[in-house]
């Protein structure tokens, strides 16, 4: 079967078309500036050269039609026609509490779907706008949701609920829910495959560092504690996120600055992390050339983020007794053999050694640990997309 993978973002669409025989990917695109002007779709069908679709493209659905249309198109596409498409398997960031895993989309879904737009106002709506586009476009082809929030639905209510009144967990579910589930979940199912052993056994800490970073413990397959919480905010230092600071904060800021609850927000999302810190940039590349030139707040930035991750690293070594695999994914995590090594530097004592010549890998499956006594050290680059089409072919089968 194929199946095509759609991710929307507010004003960005990204697809993929995978051939579940073989799990090949027959062709990928992003559309980008979707209801802006310069709206355009980058789209690359496996084999053959990239093309470039500049045509405006008011909404999702616009822009759905001109991908679907690129797919089937006869000098660029990767199908004969769109009934090849056998389902699609749409990415959803909040399920709140109620999806604990995957689901065909059907009417009650669509209604619990919006229901759980208060939990995520940015990212639930184009989400949802996705959906609504391709049953307008492919009425006759199922689709399934896959959430971020589902894999962390494990973790027991001692790791999810905040020490704050219980009536707001009751009356507005406050209460961690955690991200970047579809990402943890894989590497950690690809961390166990590769090492031939079964996941059920093993107690593994998975590195998500990207853009938007966060940590995870898994014991015997399951999510039990995440850094991210009731929004992606919370957690570790990120590229423009503050994660974790002392709640008081923010009204002594809005007192002292006369910021509003909108400037504070923004301030906390957009203007803080490693970008706040250094005053440079949001990205770990041109941290790690500053800080080698001998930038002082890009140095400093560098050794906030990475702290972090020491921190709830060793905070899951606790709570799991011992980490057997500690596994590295995402732009950064991936690519950065400097912040590996500065993550692990100082984790001896939970068995974590690195090996500084095995680390210098970039983008592709490595284990990098120092000698068999150490916990197993990974590099997995992750596959969001294969996992939610993974899932997809499951529910439609
Ligand atoms: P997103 O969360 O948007 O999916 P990614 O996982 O693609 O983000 O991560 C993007 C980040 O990865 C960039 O901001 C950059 O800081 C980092 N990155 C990518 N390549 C490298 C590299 N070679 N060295 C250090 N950091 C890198």
């Amino acid at each position: 079967m194929k199946i095509l993978v759609i991710n929307c973002g507010s004003s960005s669409l990204k697809y993929q078309l995978i051939d579940m025989t073989d799990e090949g990917v027959l062709a990928k695109g992003l559309v980008e500036r979707i209801g802006i002007e310069g709206a355009r779709i980058k789209h690359d069908t496996t084999g053959k050269e990239r093309v470039v679709i500049e045509e405006p493209m008011n909404d999702h659905k616009k822009a759905l039609e001109l991908v679907l249309g690129v797919l089937v198109d006869k000098e660029h596409g990767a199908l004969e026609s769109m009934d090849e498409i056998g389902a699609v398997g749409h990415r959803v960031v909040h399920g709140g509490e109620d999806f604990a895993s995957s689901v065909i989309i059907n009417e009650a879904v669509m209604n619990a779907l919006n229901k759980n737009i208060e939990l995520a106002p940015l990212h639930n709506p184009p989400n949802i706008m996705g959906i609504e586009a391709c049953k307008e476009l492919m009425p006759n082809t199922p689709m399934v949701g896959v959430f971020d929030t589902a894999f962390h639905q494990t973790i027991p209510a001692e790791n999810y609920i905040y020490p704050i009144p219980y009536e707001f967990y009751e009356k507005y579910k406050i209460r961690r829910y955690g991200f970047h589930g579809t990402s943890h979940k894989y590497v950690s199912l690809r961390a166990a495959e590769i090492l031939g052993r079964d996941v059920k056994d093993l107690n593994i800490v998975t590195c998500h560092l990207g853009n938007g970073s966060s940590v995870t413990a898994i014991e015997g397959g399951k999510s039990i504690d995440t850094s991210m919480g009731f929004t992606p905010l919370e957690g570790l230092a990120m590229g423009t996120r503050s994660g974790d600071i002392d709640p008081a904060i923010i009204p002594f800021l809005m007192d002292k600055e006369g910021m509003t609850f909108d400037e504070v927000n923004n301030m906390l999302n957009k203007k803080s992390g490693v970008l706040g810190i250094s005053g440079l940039s949001s990205d770990f590349r041109d941290l790690e050339i500053a800080a080698e030139e001998g930038n002082e707040r890009a140095k400093l930035a560098l050794q906030v983020f990475t702290n972090r991750v020491k921190k709830y690293v060793a905070a899951y070594a606790a709570q799991m007794c011992r980490i057997d695999v500690l596994v590295f994914t995402a732009g950064i995590g991936e690519n950065s053999d400097v912040i590996r090594k500065m993550v692990c530097e100082g984790l001896e004592c939970l068995n974590i050694r690195i090996d500084n010549e095995l680390n210098k890998v970039r983008g592709k499956e490595a284990v990098i640990n120092k000698d068999l006594a150490s916990a197993t050290i990974m590099v997995i680059p992750t596959n969001e997309e294969l996992m939610i089409a993974r899932d997809t072919l499951e529910l439609v089968k």
